[in-house]
């Protein structure tokens, strides 16, 4: 459970709600789907590998080489346990989310023909959408949308009816776990099972869920599943791909040089390159993110994701009974939220300009399209205002964000 007490500890992890961020004011920052704050141990673990033991990985033959090496292949196994996966080289490091998911989109290029079909749902991130098009634009295959009903849920129509006609033309579908517009969740289960009776790959999108809940990515028999680590409480510039083995193996690299190679030569063909994870990662990777990327698994595990999804949980239903509270506000699928993120509007005022006010309160949150167009201007075409909420947030926090809520809501109906 996180009482008082713990979520006063927790929070004195967090450096940067320790210090007066500007004017004297302490931060409020409800924008944890955008990023999430660092705490000491991982800041401290950067620190650490650059003071101590900064050196290259995987190619040198001394003892800070070594060490990193080791570190960087103890992190993976951290995350391959995060997640459940089968074997540590099913983990590969990328630079986040977005990119994963162009690894896969590219990587897989020469299965897809014209005419197949790519799937993605009308709730994705731009993320999820673009390295598809562009697949498709390449090999003349076409992407189909899944619409949402009102109540935005994917309507699965669409999903059946294309399974059932169109068969193995379908290829993959890329679908968003947790939206990070609103907190819903879709049944991921259910899509896969419908998927692999027809031998459909699935990707799962997983960048806002990791922070709020668990996933085993072999009960859930995903193929691909992607994340970030800066929204995990981690560094920037790391992301992670998981990928079943035997699929991981039959992706094209897509990008080429030191690292990957095991034997080299001219003639193109001939090269030999490494065996997964390397073959995948060419280059120097992120080396001082993975390793203090590990300490934010040590650090979520320590409070335990189940004490974080029961007070994340609470949070949410005190914020979501406050903000009803306000005149005129639209609470988008108020009813079906089941993760701390929580799109509105007011009406008549620009969620930009609510959101400006409220920085100059030093509340955080996020306006405008999210980076899902499709989805927020379903839902309204000035796009929202977002509030993101972290097991480090407080109700008196919320209690703040209602005040000054209110107090926009007065200044701007003065303009
Ligand atoms: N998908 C979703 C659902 C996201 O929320 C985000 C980040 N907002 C991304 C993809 C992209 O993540 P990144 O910018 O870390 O690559």
């Amino acid at each position: 459970m996180i009482d008082k007490k713990k979520l006063n500890y927790i929070r004195k992890q967090f450096p940067i709600f320790n210090k007066k961020i500007f004017d004297n004011k302490n931060l409020v920052y409800f924008d944890n789907a955008s990023t999430t704050q660092k705490p000491y141990s991982v800041i401290k673990s950067i620190e650490k590998y650059y003071k101590n033991i900064n050196s290259n990985v995987h190619r040198g033959s001394h003892y800070i080489s070594n060490l990193s090496t080791l570190k960087i292949e103890k992190s993976r196994k951290i995350i391959q346990k995060f997640i459940n996966a089968s074997y540590n080289h099913e983990i590969i490091f990328t630079k986040g989310t977005t990119d994963s998911i162009n690894l896969i989109a590219l990587g897989i290029k020469k299965y897809i023909k014209q005419d197949d079909i790519i799937i993605i749902s009308q709730m994705e991130h731009h993320s999820n959408i673009i390295p598809w098009q562009n697949l498709c634009k390449e090999t003349k295959s076409k992407l189909e949308v899944l619409p949402l009903d009102k109540n935005y849920n994917i309507n699965l129509s669409l999903l059946d009816y294309l399974l059932e006609k169109k068969k193995e033309k379908v290829k993959i579908i890329s679908l968003v776990h947790i939206s990070n517009v609103i907190g819903l969740e879709n049944n991921i289960k259910k899509i896969i099972n419908k998927a692999h009776k027809n031998n459909t790959l699935v990707l799962i999108d997983g960048a806002q869920s990791l922070s709020h809940t668990n996933i085993n990515v072999k009960k859930f028999d995903i193929d691909f599943y992607v994340f970030s680590s800066h929204k995990i409480y981690g560094p920037t510039g790391l992301g992670i791909l998981y990928g079943k083995e035997k699929l991981l193996k039959k992706i094209s690299p897509i990008q080429f040089g030191g690292g990957m190679v095991k034997n080299f030569s001219f003639n193109l063909n001939k090269i030999e390159y490494e065996d997964l994870p390397l073959i995948l990662e060419p280059g120097t990777p992120n080396i001082s993110s993975i390793i203090s990327f590990s300490e934010s698994i040590k650090f979520i595990n320590k409070i335990g994701i189940n004490n974080i999804k029961e007070y994340e949980n609470k949070l949410l239903k005190y914020a979501l009974y406050k903000l009803s509270k306000i005149d005129n506000i639209f609470l988008y699928g108020k009813n079906i939220i089941k993760y701390p993120i929580i799109s509105f509007n007011i009406k008549n005022y620009h969620p930009f300009d609510i959101g400006m006010i409220l920085d100059k309160y030093g509340i955080a949150v996020r306006t405008g399209n999210h980076c899902a167009q499709p989805f927020v201007k379903f839902i309204n075409k000035k796009g929202t205002i977002r509030i993101s909420l972290s097991f480090y947030n407080t109700y008196e926090e919320i209690d703040y964000l209602y005040n000054k809520l209110l107090k926009s809501i007065k200044i701007l109906s003065k303009i």
